[in-house]
This record gives structure tokens, C-alpha cells and sequence, in this order.
């Protein structure tokens, strides 16, 4: 972004450095990333508690927003879908997704992705690139003052997600910087407690994932419990099997605190690996591994015409849920949420038809 620096993905530390080469004092460091994160405001004019020399020798050098927000899809059931395109043009998407008790955003890593998961529809687009953590801080940004207006509180908290396009474990630095900036109490004040980051299995970067000292909640997708079918279905398989990635797990168990579980998800498509056969497969996998403390998270599929499955059927869904309980599994069944906006789990493909329902002027 023309040689800009892009603020929103300074830590309190680069931003204080920054401030001081500018000539400044310490403190106004303290009020500029107050500004972005707390405040969330999005130009330096609005940050009147600076002096107008000062805003105008910070609009020289820096910036506060890089994305732009293109279009903005709203789902009958609430969820709200942003298409944001990064300063070189590629898309960035964001989904909110409001709850009765809590609100959660889940946010893009990436812009596409690498991974090839045949049931994805983001995995078409490709990798395009990784994203700065000043354009995954930004996304939320975006959305809580779409949500809740500029500086806004938000009512009930907000949960993260890092479920968006792309694997967030290929971009391990970028993602750890983000959300540490995010969990500053002096700014967003979301606490790794409240984000959960996905990964296909990125194995090394669990065991890097599993050595942090304050971190989020952890989910693995799984979708297949034997090498033939993950191969195939989730070609990251190839790299890292399914004896790495369920090694890799346990020893990333054994490092939980007390009461905390993590979580495998599990895509369901129908007369793949939906069967009562396949559902033991996995409650036995997980014992074979001595995997206790986890539960499973059931994916119905979206699905999409590009892609050449179909979802499982209501009742196999339950069946399949019942039969992980029966064997002492906790499992749960994930319900679709902005499926007709393209906004939910594996539907973001940076799609901007007209035909969907779009509320311009963001
Ligand atoms: N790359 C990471 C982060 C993406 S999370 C990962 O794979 O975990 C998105 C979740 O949606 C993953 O669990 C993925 O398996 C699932 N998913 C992908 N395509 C889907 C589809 N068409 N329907 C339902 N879930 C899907």
C-alpha cells in the first residue's frame, strides 16, 4: 500500500518504536493503537485526542485501513457475509455469524488457499496469498463497527474463528501476531480463550502450536479416519498421515490444562464417509490413540455445484452422532449457518453474484 505502514498490524511494541521515529512520545503510542483496536476508529482525523500536526505527519507515512469492503451479503438467518478486496486486489472474507448468547466472526488467514480439500469450494480459487496480521486484525475490525457501529461495545463479547479461506497454520507468524494484538486489553480485548484455530493438519505447527504459553482452543479437521479416504478427500493427508496427525494430537493433548478439550471436525458427505461403518472407524481410531478429551464437531456438507458430493441425510447425521456417543465420544452437530450467501464452512469463494441479496453502501 504505497509504502505505507499498515499500523493496524503493529504491536504495541513496533507501534511505540514507530511513534518514536516519527519524534514522538511514548504515549502516543499508547493513544494511536487505543484509537485502532479500542475505539476502532479508522482514520487519523478522528483521533482528536492527537494534535493536528501530529495527525497529519501520521497520514504521511501510515494508515489505519488497507482492505476495502466490495460487497456485503446478509443471510435470512442473520449471517452476515463481507467480500474485501486487499490493496493488490485480492479477496479477503469475513463472515459474522450472531448467536443468542455470543456472537462469533470467523476470519480468513488466507486469501484462498493451498490445500486442494475436494470437498472445498475455497480450495478452487487457489492460494493467492497469506495474509498480513494487519489484514486479519482488520477483518475484525470491519465487522464489529458494521455490526455495531464505530467504537461501539459489542453486547454479548465476540468468539474468533480461524475458519475462514486458508490454512492458518501456513501462515503460523502472521496469525499469532494478530491475535496477540487482539487480545490486548487495552484494545479488542479478545482473550485466546475465545478464539479457536483451525487447521488440516499442518503437523510440525501443532507441536509449535502446542509449546505456546497463552493460546487459543485448537481444531483439527479430520473427515476421513483412514489414510485411503483422507488421502483423498484431504490431500494434506499425503504429507502428514493419519499416525502423525493423531500422534501429534495426543502429545498436544497431554499439554491441556484442566477442564479444557479440543475439538476434531468432521465433514459429512453422504455415502462417503458417512456410514455406521465409518462412524466406528473413527470412535476407534480415537481409542487406539487414547484420544479422551476431545469432541467431535459434525460438518453437515454445503454443497456446491463445482464440488461432486451431496450432504448426508438428517437421519444418518444423527445416527452418526449417536453411534460416536454409544462409544463414549462426544460429538456434536455444527448447523449451517448463511448457507444461501455462500458464507458457510467450505462456501467461501470469494463468490459476488448479483442474484445474492447484497446490502450495498458498507
Ligand atoms: N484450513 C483450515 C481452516 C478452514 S476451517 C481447516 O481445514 O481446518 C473450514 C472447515 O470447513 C474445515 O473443517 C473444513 O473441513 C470444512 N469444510 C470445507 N468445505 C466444506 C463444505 N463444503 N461443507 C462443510 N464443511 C466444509
Amino acid at each position: 500500500m504505497n509504502e505505507l505502514s499498515h499500523l493496524t498490524g503493529f504491536s504495541r511494541d513496533e507501534l511505540t518504536s514507530f511513534v518514536k521515529g516519527l519524534g514522538m512520545p511514548r504515549f502516543r503510542a499508547d493513544q494511536i493503537f487505543r484509537g485502532i483496536h479500542e475505539r476502532r476508529l479508522t482514520s487519523f482525523d478522528q483521533m482528536t485526542d492527537l494534535p493536528k500536526a501530529l495527525r497529519e505527519q501520521l497520514k504521511q507515512s501510515a494508515a489505519i485501513q488497507s482492505l476495502t469492503v466490495e460487497s456485503k451479503y446478509v443471510s435470512s438467518d442473520g449471517t452476515r457475509r463481507f467480500l474485501m478486496k486487499t490493496a493488490d486486489g485480492r479477496p479477503v472474507e469475513a463472515v459474522f455469524i450472531p448467536t443468542e448468547n455470543r456472537d462469533t466472526i470467523c476470519f480468513s488467514s488466507q486469501s484462498g488457499c493451498a490445500l486442494k480439500c475436494d470437498f472445498c469450494l475455497t480450495a478452487k480459487l487457489g492460494l493467492l496469498r497469506s495474509l498480513s496480521a494487519g489484514e486479519i486484525v482488520e477483518q475484525i475490525i470491519t465487522v464489529l463497527n458494521d455490526v455495531y457501529g464505530e467504537g461501539g461495545e459489542t453486547p454479548h463479547g465476540t468468539n474468533l474463528v480461524a475458519m475462514g479461506a486458508g490454512e492458518p497454520f501456513l501462515n503460523f507468524e502472521n496469525l499469532i501476531k494478530a491475535l496477540e494484538i487482539m487480545s490486548d486489553e487495552q484494545g479488542l480485548f479478545i482473550v485466546p480463550g475465545r478464539v479457536t484455530v483451525s487447521t488440516a493438519g499442518i503437523v510440525p505447527k501443532i507441536n509449535e502450536f502446542a509449546k505456546l504459553e497463552r493460546r487459543p482452543n485448537l481444531a483439527i479437521s479430520l473427515s476421513a479416519a483412514n489414510d485411503e479416504l483422507r488421502d483423498k478427500l484431504m490431500p494434506i493427508n499425503k504429507r502428514w498421515n493419519l499416525d502423525e496427525l493423531l500422534t501429534s494430537a495426543k502429545s498436544f493433548e497431554k499439554t491441556l490444562k484442566r477442564g479444557e478439550r479440543f475439538t476434531f471436525e468432521y465433514v459429512l458427505l453422504g455415502g462417503v464417509n458417512d456410514t455406521d461403518g465409518h462412524a466406528r472407524e473413527l470412535a476407534d481410531l480415537l481409542k487406539k490413540y487414547d484420544l479422551r478429551r476431545v469432541k467431535i464437531n459434525l460438518i453437515p456438507h454445503n454443497p456446491a455445484d463445482q464440488l461432486g458430493y451431496h450432504p448426508s441425510t438428517a437421519e444418518q447425521v444423527k445416527r452418526f452422532k449417536e453411534l460416536l456417543e454409544s462409544s463414549g465420544v462426544s460429538a456434536y452437530v455444527r448447523t449451517p449457518r448463511g448457507r444461501d450467501i455462500y458464507a458457510a464452512c467450505g462456501q467461501l469463494a470469494a463468490k459476488s453474484e448479483p442474484n445474492l441479496v447484497q446490502i450495498a453502501g458498507v
